[in-house]
């Protein structure tokens, strides 16, 4: 395994939309997961698609254990997901303010709080998950990479938009109290 450089905001390849995964037997796709898996947790991330590693294909891995990037964030399985179409389950609506491993900034962004994933897990296998809260935000913003999507352009109060230094200092405490009925409601638990 090996951990793999980021591009950042600027690099055309987070632009591109990415296509899907055809051959999962082949040892190339398994290795690009097992270091998505390595370069997500190296960097303290919640989650990480494959352009964020330079490489065009549908495939984004999600997982949260104790992470000190977003320490108020609720655990989610270890979670590869190929090929992935959201279905959002309803008009409900939340408020977050995300960061991104390819963004230096955080600022606030609206997220669906209801949603069922399907696509592929990373041998091929049909995925169907229910996704709610936190997680469906997490889910939603790979997803938005996948189809070279970022933050910035989902951004529509600007005047939110933040450094990670100065949220710790002036915003987080705020946002824990706006996302705390969120938390309550995040699915799946481990
Ligand atoms: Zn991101």
């Amino acid at each position: 395994m090996a951990v793999l450089p980021i591009p950042q905001i600027g690099d055309p390849v987070l632009r591109i939309p990415t296509t899907d995964v055809t051959n999962f037997d082949d040892e190339w796709f398994q290795t690009l997961v097992d270091d998505m898996i390595e370069t997500m947790r190296e960097a303290n991330g919640a989650g990480i698609a494959a352009n964020q590693v330079g490489v065009s294909s549908s495939v984004c891995v999600i997982g949260v254990d104790h992470n000190d990037r977003y320490p108020y964030k609720p655990a989610i399985p270890l979670t590869v997901l190929v090929n992935p179409i959201i279905e959002v389950l309803d008009d409900e609506q939340w408020l977050n303010n995300e960061g991104c491993l390819s963004v230096p900034i955080r600022g606030d962004l609206y997220r669906d709080m209801n949603i069922v994933v399907t696509g592929k897990d990373r041998y091929g296998k049909p995925f169907e998950q229910v996704y709610r809260g936190l997680s469906a935000g997490t889910v939603q913003h790979e997803v938005d990479h996948l189809m070279g999507g970022l933050i910035v352009d989902r951004m529509d109060n600007r005047t939110s938009m933040t450094t990670w230094e100065n949220f710790t200092k002036n915003g987080m405490a705020a946002y824990l109290e706006r996302i705390a009925p969120v938390i309550e409601r995040t699915e799946p638990r481990p």
